[in-house]
């Protein structure tokens, strides 16, 4: 067992812990841990791009559609400064070294998703994701002051006098008692919970069950959002490949196995995902068809990229036919409560990210909101660490040695989290 010192811990390498992690002052001692290899986040897998405000003007507009599509039980202030908070920080992360993809003018080729009323969403290709997480990986290996430790788990937080002063992390079979001023959950989501789902396998909620064993407060945990367009594979591949809604958002087409159009491609993602599900009832077919092919394929070739190749290698060449999608898990936006600074209930523990509940998007997650999320949040944790730690000391404790492995902690996070979710009528398809 060894014991570590640093000014604040950030668990989770994905855009939030990263991002947290940049915004921290440059004279902190800060460590960023994550379960698998540093690019094994979610953030690597979006593809549609990150939403922003057009200008200050847009703001009231871009509040007006995410609360639409959470269904008006977002948190108002949170949204208020989620959307306000855009510009900024997109800016930042530009300046970070994020490529955009730019029109013949060259400005911002913003794109448009469901339920958005204008273009705001601004892409690389279509894979942002990737381009924001090797954006941020790369700035944060030049500071001096940031550490980065892979394949390292968080096993616990060590709680004192119902304050966080650190965590416990299992790396290389070795247990590593990391004292803390502050503590950072950058844990990502649940869909590693579920048997369908776009996310990476790794992400299993084991931020939340930490939460759950502390009594730190959660919320809106029975919100999960199922994406309509997953690519429909009968092999069971691990985890299923997204095929984005700026896909429906360029123009693409939903039919039946018959032919006929059923649903409005472009209003938010549970309307189109219960649409889809009654269609295949109703046709008694796994999946329904979006069709793309009658875009330039060239322009398709280039503008999804990803998408192209990855339908190609699965048999499908989506310049000449329509791809057979189906709905699966997709993104959790309840989780460890915070307020507008991502405090959690528990003193000097924050939550960022889809791990934490902003509040910001209600029942049904806006396209492209969740990076943004990551941005603006982690940014605020940021600034209040920066402001406060000077006030607080480092506090150690002698702490037990685990002897349970990782997989026999795995498993009791995932039935803790489970057993959360359907207590407040969350949908698992374990
Ligand atoms: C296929 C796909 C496409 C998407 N497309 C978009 C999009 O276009 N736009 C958008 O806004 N959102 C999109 N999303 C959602 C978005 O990507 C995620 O919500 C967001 O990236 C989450 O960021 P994060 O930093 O909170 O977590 P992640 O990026 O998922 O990172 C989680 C981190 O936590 C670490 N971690 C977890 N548990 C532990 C543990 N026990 N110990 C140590 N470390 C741990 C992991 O190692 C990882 O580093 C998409 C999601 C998917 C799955």
């Amino acid at each position: 067992m060894e014991n570590k010192y640093v000014d604040v811990l950030v668990v989770g390498s994905g855009v939030a812990g990263l991002y947290c992690a940049l915004n921290l002052r440059k004279d902190l001692d800060v460590m960023v841990v994550s379960k698998d290899k540093i690019d094994c986040t979610n953030t690597s897998l979006a593809q549609g791009g990150i939403s922003v405000a057009r200008d200050l003007e847009d703001v009231p507009f871009f509040m007006e559609d995410t609360l639409k599509a959470g269904r008006y039980k977002n948190d108002v202030q949170a949204v208020k400064v989620l959307t306000k908070e855009s510009i900024e920080n997109v800016d930042y992360l530009v300046s970070l070294g994020l490529d955009v993809d730019k029109d013949e003018n060259g400005n911002w080729d913003y794109t448009k998703e469901g339920a958005h009323c204008i273009n705001r969403i601004i892409h690389t290709q279509d894979n942002t994701g990737e381009n924001v997480e090797k954006t941020l990986v790369q700035n944060a290996l030049n500071r001096e002051n940031i550490r980065i430790s892979e394949d390292t788990f968080l096993i616990d937080i060590i709680e004192k006098n119902d304050k966080c002063i650190g965590a416990i992390l299992l790396k290389d079979k070795k247990q590593i008692n990391v004292f803390a001023k502050s503590v950072v959950l950058a844990c990502g989501g649940i869909g590693g919970l579920y048997k369908n789902s776009t996310s990476q396998r790794i992400l299993r909620g084991d931020g939340l069950a930490v939460a759950l064993r502390h009594n730190v407060e959660l919320k809106d945990i029975n919100y999960i959002q199922i994406h309509p367009t997953a690519f429909y594979d009968k092999s069971n591949d691990e985890r299923r490949f997204l095929i984005s809604e700026s896909v429906r958002g360029e123009g693409g087409k939903l039919y039946n196995v018959h032919g006929e159009r059923f649903v409005d491609e472009l209003q938010p993602r549970d309307v189109v995902s219960e649409a889809i599900f009654k269609e295949m009832k109703k046709t008694n077919t796994p999946y329904v068809l979006l069709d793309i092919s009658f875009l330039d394929a060239d322009y398709l070739k280039n503008r999804f990229s990803t998408i192209y190749n990855k339908c190609l290698e699965k048999g499908t060449d989506i310049t000449k036919e329509p791809i057979k999608v189906s709905p699966a898990q997709h993104y959790f936006m309840g989780g460890i409560k915070v307020n507008l600074n991502s405090e959690t209930s528990m003193k000097n523990l924050y939550a960022v990210g889809e791990t934490a509940c902003t509040g910001i998007h209600g029942a049904n997650r806006l396209a492209s909101n969740s990076l943004l999320e990551g941005l603006v949040f982690s940014k605020r944790a940021a600034d209040l660490i920066n402001d406060k730690i000077d006030t607080f000391n480092l506090t150690k404790v002698d702490v037990d040695k685990i002897y349970r492995s990782r997989e026999e902690i795995e498993e009791d996070n995932r039935k803790l989290v489970v057993q959360a979710i359907k207590e407040k009528g969350g949908v698992i398809d374990d």
